[in-house]
């Protein structure tokens, strides 16, 4: 169990700046996910984390000791690669034991921390066979069992799914919540995918071009997204935004564009010039009363929900509306947007304005 805090975390290789000045704190027994696109710098945050990789500037403590300039061997931490390398010689019992055994951990304290492992994830009954034969859910419960029967302080995993199908993905994560939650070890988990970051974490980091965008829990990244980045990469559909030249008041309540008025969560500062008006799909209702206007282009039916695409004078806005709704591709209609659930940005520096419901959720890093 760990707390893990990094400071002005920073990684060069070269002339070029992968991680730039990352601070943010998992607390102990965290499942906490580092979400960002490809290159982002989350694989070199994680393994600066674990001392795969040194940092060029900046400190990790891992409870309260600074480790940045420690290898992974003086970490106590435990790594759960993409690949989930098995010994291939070796049965599932050797595999999990060998940890333990190049330690130089007696043989029947070997016997009972692999046979308690097991238990824990359900792999009695395979524990003398081949690696080789396993399915590749097995394979799987046998690498984390090499992992945990350490009882390192804490998990780092790099997309440890990636290479699964969607359903058999959707179980492990399932799974490797529940081990977690049985384990409470501080785990730090790194991926692509915002559904994955959404479904499985206490807290998610957001990173892009080797920034942190966001840090927090996931429902205030999802309904306070604090730059646009953030806003577009997590939700999908993603957020709307409506770009916009005005002026919103310090303590606006509304903000008044292309004809239209539309009350906001109220704006603790001002700001003008190039503004941007986000929303979410389920946050835009269609009502002929309404003064905004859009004509429908699409309608994707989804089941319960349908998503309907409008043209309106600020660009292209998703719906997401009930699917018994009628919908009419190409006529007229008008837009009602929830006015809690508005986020304004600085259309500059794409940054949240920041508003009464969103004051004090809003990080940087
Ligand atoms: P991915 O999911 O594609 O691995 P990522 O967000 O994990 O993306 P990183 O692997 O941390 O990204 O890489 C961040 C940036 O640093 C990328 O542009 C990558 O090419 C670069 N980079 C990573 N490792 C090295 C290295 N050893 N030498 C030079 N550049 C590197």
């Amino acid at each position: 169990m760990a707390q893990i805090r990094i400071d002005h975390l920073r990684k060069d290789f070269g002339s070029f700046n992968a991680v730039k000045a990352s601070t943010f704190t998992i607390e102990d027994g965290e499942f906490f996910m580092l979400l960002g696109p490809s290159g982002c710098g989350k694989t070199t945050t994680l393994r600066m984390m674990a001392g795969l990789e040194f940092p060029t500037s900046g400190q990790i403590y891992i409870d309260g000791e600074e480790v940045g300039q420690k290898p992974a061997s003086q970490r106590d931490i435990a790594f759960v690669f993409q690949m989930f390398a098995l010994y291939p010689h070796m049965n599932v019992r050797r595999n999990i034991s060998y940890p333990l055994v190049s330690q130089g951990m007696k043989r029947a304290q070997v016997r009972a921390k692999v046979a308690e492992v097991a238990g824990i994830l359900g792999i009695e009954s395979i524990l003398d066979r081949p690696v080789g034969g396993l399915s590749s859910g097995d394979r799987q419960r046998v690498a984390l069992g090499r992992a945990i029967v350490r009882d390192p302080k804490a998990f780092f995993m790099d997309e440890p799914l990636g290479a699964l199908d969607a359903e058999f993905r959707e179980h492990m994560a399932e799974e490797l919540r529940a081990l977690h939650d049985r384990m409470g070890a501080t785990t730090v988990y790194v991926t692509h995918d915002q559904l994955e970051a959404m479904q499985m974490g206490d807290k998610i980091v957001v990173m892009n071009h080797g920034v942190v965008e966001q840090f927090g829990v996931p429902q205030q990244i999802y309904d306070w997204p604090a730059t646009r980045f953030v806003a577009a990469f997590i939700g999908s559909p993603a957020m709307n935004f409506l770009d916009f030249d005005g002026t919103v008041g310090k303590h606006a309540t509304s903000v008044s564009f292309g004809g239209a008025t539309f009350d906001i969560p109220e704006q603790l500062d001002g700001a003008r010039g190039a503004l941007t008006l986000g929303v979410r799909p389920e946050h835009v209702h269609l009502s002929d009363a309404a003064r905004y206007r859009g004509r429908i282009v699409a309608a994707e039916y989804l089941g319960t929900t349908q998503i309907v695409t409008l043209d309106t004078a600020h660009g292209p806005v998703k719906a997401r509306i009930p699917s018994h709704e009628r919908v009419q591709v190409g006529s007229t209609t008008g837009l009602d947007l929830d006015p809690r659930k508005l986020t304004l940005f600085d259309a500059t520096t794409g940054r949240a304005l920041v508003s009464a419901a969103n004051q004090g959720v809003l990080s940087h890093g």
